[in-house]
């Protein structure tokens, strides 16, 4: 017997992907570089289905129908191109090697490339979702072919998670388009996790509410439009009391957080790009200043506001407000990270379609949530749509929401509580909305200083001053 789809990498991720092809009735050759992990795997769960363990890359290739499609799932990285190295030579022409791995998008186009000259299709593929998702349906977002999807993709779609019957998988487009797409997904995480963090903090230090009873307010929230898999796990971990101490869980963990690096890419990439995801990343940055103990040793302790306090009236409404400015920062997150996909797409010729990323990312994946759906519906709707911001429906809930929004904003530089991503997507939002910028100013200096020119409201053309003599005007 043949594999259909075999595994290289058998840590957690290979191992539970593999199981899930065999799960779903598909025999999986599996290998690893360390063959003990093979035979653990064989083991453990050879009755969920049909493995073909291999100990060598010459078995593991024989084992494989044709064309064959080779799934590594190994440490991203410098371990990738040698696995490729190993594998490649032993390859036919059409055969199929998927990275699944946290690859940069830049280098699944370099082993793209590479691997094209010799025939062989390269399928750089974001999976999401973690070791759970990989069990049970991860999304899966893969770039390559459009003749490697012809052949991939059924096999992809029937692993991946489905909402409403529809799998959270589909050809994102060629070459690195997958992994590209995978790296924004998790910038956009980034944010998401930051501006829950925020509304935390603000209930907790300006609403003076316990943390079970935050739960208890983001539960509320789950059953609403902000419905989604983050706000339901925040509400388990600020539930969750710890064993040792008895204290709320939240209050014995260092503040501290970490990043693996694709929040940093997305941030790095959008500047490459010149897209400005501040909402993204400030939260990149906000983890970042977390973990600068030593600056925050320095600085603690320096003057904060007098006031630490809300009035009534606005401690009543203060969750509501709270729940707005989450809603609205929110859509401006998905906004910054859909038009670096856009954007991406344009610069790289990789025809993205928007709204089919918002709809395999519905389930399976961390950002899974309802909200989802409406992204999907505004570029059904509007497959030119420029922002996000402009679509009616997410027009109006940063409409409605906007009071709130200003007085968590205001009321959190009142009171002294860091709130970098509510207040930059509502700068984002001011900015985009603007009738005129203070760029026009800033021309005015860079034509100054560097005689940079500027471009006028009123004529075609560029200008420049004679800053230095009697300031006429002259055609640049
Ligand atoms: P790890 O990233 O911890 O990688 C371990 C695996 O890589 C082992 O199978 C190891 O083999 C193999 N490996 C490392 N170096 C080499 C090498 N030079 N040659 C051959 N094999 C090598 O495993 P994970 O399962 O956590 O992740 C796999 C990939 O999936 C990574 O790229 C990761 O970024 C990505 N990913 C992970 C997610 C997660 O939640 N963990 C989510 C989505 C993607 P050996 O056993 O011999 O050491």
């Amino acid at each position: 017997q043949q594999a259909r789809i075999g595994v290289t990498g058998l840590a957690v991720m290979g191992r539970n992907l593999a199981r899930n092809f065999a799960r779903h009735g598909h025999p999986v050759a599996v290998h690893n570089r360390t063959v003990s992990r093979t035979r653990d795997l064989v083991a453990q769960y050879g009755d969920e289905g049909v493995f073909l363990p291999a100990e060598t890359a010459e078995q593991f290739v024989a084992s494989l129908e044709r064309p064959r499609r080779l799934v590594v799932m190994v440490k991203a990285g410098q371990p990738t191109d040698e696995v490729i190295e190993e594998f490649a030579p032993l390859l036919d022409r059409g055969d199929m090697i998927v990275d699944g791995g946290n690859a940069h998008f830049a280098d699944t186009r370099r082993r793209e490339a590479s691997l094209r000259e010799r025939g062989i299709h390269f399928v750089g593929t974001g999976i999401s979702g973690g070791e759970e998702g990989a069990l049970h349906g991860p999304s899966i977002m893969p770039g390559g072919s459009a003749e490697s999807y012809a052949a991939l993709g059924p096999l992809l779609e029937d692993i991946a998670a489905k909402v409403d019957g529809v799998p959270c998988c589909t050809h994102v487009g060629p070459d690195g388009a997958g992994h590209f797409v995978k790296m924004v997904h998790n910038g956009i995480e980034y944010a998401d996790m930051q501006l829950i963090g925020e509304a935390y903090d603000l209930l907790r230090h300006v609403g003076g509410q316990k943390p079970g009873e935050i739960a208890e307010v983001f539960r509320t929230w789950n059953g609403g439009r902000l419905e989604s898999y983050l706000v339901e796990i925040t509400a388990e971990v600020l539930a969750h009391t710890d064993a040792a101490t008895g204290r709320p869980f939240v209050d014995v963990v260092q503040d501290q957080a970490e990043q693996k690096g694709t929040g940093r890419w997305t941030v790095q990439i959008a500047l490459d790009l010149g897209v400005p995801v501040s909402g993204i990343a400030e939260a990149v940055f906000a983890r970042s200043l977390s973990g600068h103990a030593d600056l925050r040793a320095a600085v603690r302790g320096m003057p904060g506001p007098g006031e630490t306090w809300l009035d009534s009236a606005a401690h009543d409404r203060f969750a509501d407000d709270v729940e707005q400015a989450l809603y609205a920062s929110k859509i401006v997150a998905y906004a910054q990270g859909f038009h670096q996909i856009q954007a991406g797409s344009a610069e790289y010729g990789w025809s993205i379609e928007p709204g089919a990323m918002a709809t395999i990312w519905r389930g399976g994946c961390i950002i899974r949530a309802r909200f989802l759906d409406r992204i999907r519906a505004a570029y059904e709707s509007r497959p030119d749509l420029p922002t996000l911001l402009a679509d009616d429906y997410f027009a109006e809930a940063l409409g409605g929401a906007q009071d709130s929004w200003r007085r968590v904003v205001s009321t959190a530089a009142q009171l002294g509580v860091p709130v970098p991503g509510f207040s930059a997507a509502l700068a984002y939002y001011d900015g985009l909305r603007a009738e005129r910028l203070p760029a026009a100013l800033i021309q005015g200096q860079r034509d100054f200083f560097g005689a940079h020119t500027y471009r006028r409201v009123d004529r075609e053309g560029s200008f420049h001053t004679m800053w230095g003599e009697d300031r006429r005007e002259v055609e640049a």
